[in-house]
């Protein structure tokens, strides 16, 4: 086996540092956390990768490959964060690391428009059919701040609404009771946003049609919220704040950056038949590169600088080779893939459900296309009050006995699960099979 940064007999990689291997001949994970948090706050570029809510240290990645990732001591995890949902081809997937391989010969960015990003564009217009224009961009936060900013201008009103438990980023006015690292880290907001940034924005539970006026520029939601584990939208409450929307003039934004296409190749609208005005796309169709994207209609798109008003910059927006890792991914995702990955979502959960019932844990394992979630409680969750009724601490447990057995779940337990293309069956039966175990440990205390 290849160590990731030395072998037995000394270093056998360049840049291998004595002070991380600390002349074991191995690097660890704690070493290595422990000089990151010296230079990198809380040794994270992201709040939850520092294990806060279930506590421990995190493992540091060093390489990964299909469902696998394995960490600097050489230890092996099957992977269901998929980089939270940016992966689904599985990591370094031949043709996505050809893509960019590809690409980077021709350069890394140039600032000029390019083919790769038009084709992205139309890639993405072909699958969404809302999606009459679209403006890439490099993360779903610039694109729920950029899709805020054109529905304020658009309109000439000032007022969001967003639903509690939604996560669209980190954007300043759309904080407030966010799920994902917001919901775990157990903030209200976040110290740093001006009461001015949020004065505009109102919160309201999810799965009740709120009544607008005419002051409401948008409203903005997960129509399948994935950031307070997985929540389903009730039937007609979709339709209904689209009808609301309409009766009083504002703007209907999805944010799409984790179902977009990753439930359907149309995204959750596909599969709800509700018509957004725009989207928010990120994850997916980056292939793993840093993405975004707002699609929408022509006339509300046509808002977008240089064209209207409202405006959009970014120095690396439309990049060659995320647009180029992006296109290839996409072109995986064809009907077969998405009916394999809804069948092994509904193969993990089946199992889950298995392994908690047999431990006696009150659990629901909520399954929507490919997309998996985990609620401890005696009830399933309808919105963000009902999932924080989640055992954050049984969840902690179970985070932890997986992660001895070899599985890694993501350090939160608002977040879900991503089986994509590369788990096989036998990939999600021997996490099935360690979830048992690791169940009955957790439930013990
Ligand atoms: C991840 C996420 C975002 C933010 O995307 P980044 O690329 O992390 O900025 C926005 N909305 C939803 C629904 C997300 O899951």
């Amino acid at each position: 086996m290849t160590l990731p940064f030395c072998d037995a007999d000394g270093c056998v990689r360049a840049g291998c540092d004595p002070v991380v291997c600390r002349g074991k001949g191995v690097a660890s994970n704690a070493a290595l956390f422990e000089r990151s948090a010296a230079v990198i706050p809380g040794g994270v570029n992201s709040s939850i990768r520092a294990f806060k809510a279930v506590g421990g240290t995190p493992y540091i990645v060093s390489r990964a490959e299909g469902a696998s990732v394995w960490d600097v001591e050489g230890r092996r995890y099957l992977d269901l964060v998929q980089s939270y949902g940016a992966i689904i081809a599985g990591h370094a997937h031949p043709k996505i690391v050809e893509a960019i391989t590809s690409a980077a010969h021709d350069g890394t960015s140039y600032g000029a428009p390019t083919p790769r990003e038009m084709r992205l564009a139309e890639e993405i217009r072909e699958r969404v059919p809302s999606c009459e224009r679209v403006r890439l961009m490099n993360s779903g936060s610039e694109a729920t701040t950029t899709a805020v900013r054109l529905a304020r201008g658009a309109t000439g009103r000032d007022r969001i609404v967003k639903f509690a438990g939604c996560f669209h980023g980190a954007v300043d006015a759309l904080l407030a009771a966010g799920g994902s690292g917001v919901a775990t880290l157990g903030l209200p907001g976040t110290a740093g946003v001006p009461a001015g940034a949020v004065a505009e924005t109102l919160v309201v539970p999810f799965n009740v049609v709120p009544k607008l006026d005419e002051s409401v520029a948008a409203v903005i939601l997960e129509p399948l919220p994935a950031n307070m584990g997985l929540v389903k939208p009730a039937p007609g409450f979709l339709k209904g704040v689209r009808a609301e929307c309409d009766r009083v003039g504002a703007l209907l934004i999805f944010d799409e950056v984790i179902s977009g296409f990753r439930v359907a190749s149309g995204g959750f609208q596909q599969s709800c038949g509700v018509v957004p005005d725009l989207t928010c796309f990120g994850k997916v169709i980056g292939g793993g590169l840093p993405i975004g994207a707002v699609g929408g209609r022509k006339a509300v798109m046509e808002e977008l600088s240089p064209l209207g008003r409202v405006f959009h910059a970014g120095t690396l927006a439309g990049n060659p080779l995320a647009t180029a890792a992006g296109l290839a991914a996409l072109s995986l995702l064809n009907d077969g893939a998405y009916e394999f990955m809804a069948q092994q979502a509904q193969r993990l959960a089946a199992g889950l459900r298995e392994a908690f019932a047999a431990a006696g844990v009150a659990a629901h394992v909520p399954v929507v296309d490919s997309l998996v979630g985990l609620h401890f409680a005696p009830d399933i969750a309808h919105d963000f009050d009902e999932a924080k009724q989640t055992d954050e601490a049984f969840y902690a447990r179970f985070f932890h006995a997986m992660l001895d057995e070899g599985v890694a779940l993501a350090p939160g337990a608002y977040e879900v699960l991503f089986p994509g293309l590369a788990h096989s069956n036998s990939v999600i039966d021997a996490i099935v099979d360690s979830a048992g175990r690791a169940a009955r440990l957790a439930a013990a205390g």
